[in-house]
């Protein structure tokens, strides 16, 4: 058997990783600015989170949820306590695509409606309900489809006034990542989020807060709608929450009653992924990382705007996304072959920064040295 081949593989191959730096067979060490994708959280191997995985495998790996695991309901008050939202609920899956999916169906549960508003640029996943609210049609096959799903301009107050003045009565919710990031990092404004919260209101329909890439402290706020100051229904949440174990929840508003069966999952909320969970949880709480990634990503901010070949620097804390020209289009991959630092990209032509939450000040001069001598 071969690999189905979907994935446009480069020929590194990560061998060792420990913190912000990760090894290739050769033993040559990069810089890791992508954090895999977002989801390394509190750095590559943390010890504590480790130990947690490892302790736990050797009492109890798996056991299903049909019976009691007081580890999610540790877990539970811990998120509800370092989230600031404490009288949520948790339901625990194992990615984001998962936690969209119940998402978007618990709302659909919950006002009886089929219409979703999604927003251009938007990434929620890869289940049909989550790439049915994706702005992306070459991920979409037909059993996929669906006319439920309105797409409006990421942004734009009037627009979204006029959806819920035609069919207000029949949107069950709106979705929405607070800074996009497959979309090329961009923030939701605070005003927006506020007429999404106020309209949803006003219209009983659920407001959805993807957090799935630009959450769990990484913008130095914990979920980076709450710039807004407001509370999203449904929270969304995955990738750097087992840094690097796949996990994934949603964090439910309490008027949102269950009843037995209503979602379900066999692998949700197993012992491990809880253990490894919580372990997450406490790091970023002893080692103040939110305030970490706050202010180292001022600082990589602040200096990116100086470079006067970028179109653009957009993004908050840790979440960032350099806008190049055409003309740079190289700059990503001399940063890997050239210079050992690992980014991510967007279309058409962003380098998106999605490292660690304990990224140094250090990790940042060294790429703020590669990334000078690319663009002189
Ligand atoms: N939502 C957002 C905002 C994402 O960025 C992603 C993954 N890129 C997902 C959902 C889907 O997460 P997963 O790949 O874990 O299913």
């Amino acid at each position: 058997m071969k690999l189905f081949d979907v994935y446009p593989l480069n020929d590194i191959e990560i061998v060792k990783a420990l913190e912000s730096t990760v090894w290739d067979a050769d033993g040559t060490d990069y810089l890791d600015l992508y954090g895999g994708h977002a989801v390394i959280s509190v750095g590559h191997t943390h010890p504590h989170t480790v130990k947690r995985l490892t302790d736990q495998l050797h009492q109890v790996g798996f056991y299903s949820n049909s019976v009691k695991i007081s580890l999610q309901n540790q877990l539970a008050e811990k998120l509800g306590q370092v989230s600031g939202k404490t009288d949520y609920q948790l339901f625990l899956v194992n990615s984001g695509a998962e936690a969209n999916e119940n998402a978007l169906k618990l709302a659909s549960f919950y006002n009886g409606r089929k219409k979703v508003i999604a927003f251009k640029g938007a990434f929620h996943g890869r289940t049909s309900l989550a790439v049915s609210a994706t702005d992306n049609p070459k991920i979409i096959a037909p059993v996929n489809e669906t006319e439920n799903v309105m797409f409006l301009p990421f942004n734009d107050i009037g627009a979204l006034e006029n959806a819920f003045a035609e069919s207000g009565s029949e949107i069950s919710s709106v979705i929405i990542e607070g800074i996009q990031g497959v979309g090329g990092i961009r923030e939701a404004s605070a005003a927006f989020l506020q007429t999404i919260r106020s309209l949803c209101d006003q219209h009983d329909a659920v407001f959805i807060a993807d957090s799935v890439q630009c959450g769990y402290g990484r913008t130095g706020l914990f979920y980076s709608h709450d710039v807004a100051g407001i509370n999203a229904d449904i929270y969304s949440m995955a990738k750097g929450m087992g840094n690097g174990f796949p996990v994934g929840a949603i964090s439910i508003a309490p008027k949102f009653k269950p009843w037995y069966g209503m979602l379900g999952t066999t692998f949700g909320g197993n012992h491990l992924a809880c253990a490894v969970s919580l372990a997450v949880l406490e790091v970023i709480e002893q080692d103040n990382l939110m305030a970490n990634a706050a202010s180292v990503g001022d600082y990589l901010i602040t200096e990116l705007k100086k470079f006067d070949k970028v179109n653009e620097i957009r993004g908050r804390g840790l979440m960032i996304g350099i806008d190049l020209p055409d003309e740079l289009a190289s700059v990503k991959k001399n940063l890997l072959y050239k210079h050992h630092i690992f980014t991510g990209e967007a279309k058409p032509n962003v380098i998106r920064l999605l490292p660690a939450l304990n990224l140094t000040k250090a990790n940042a001069d060294r790429f703020l040295e590669a990334l000078a001598e690319e663009l002189k």
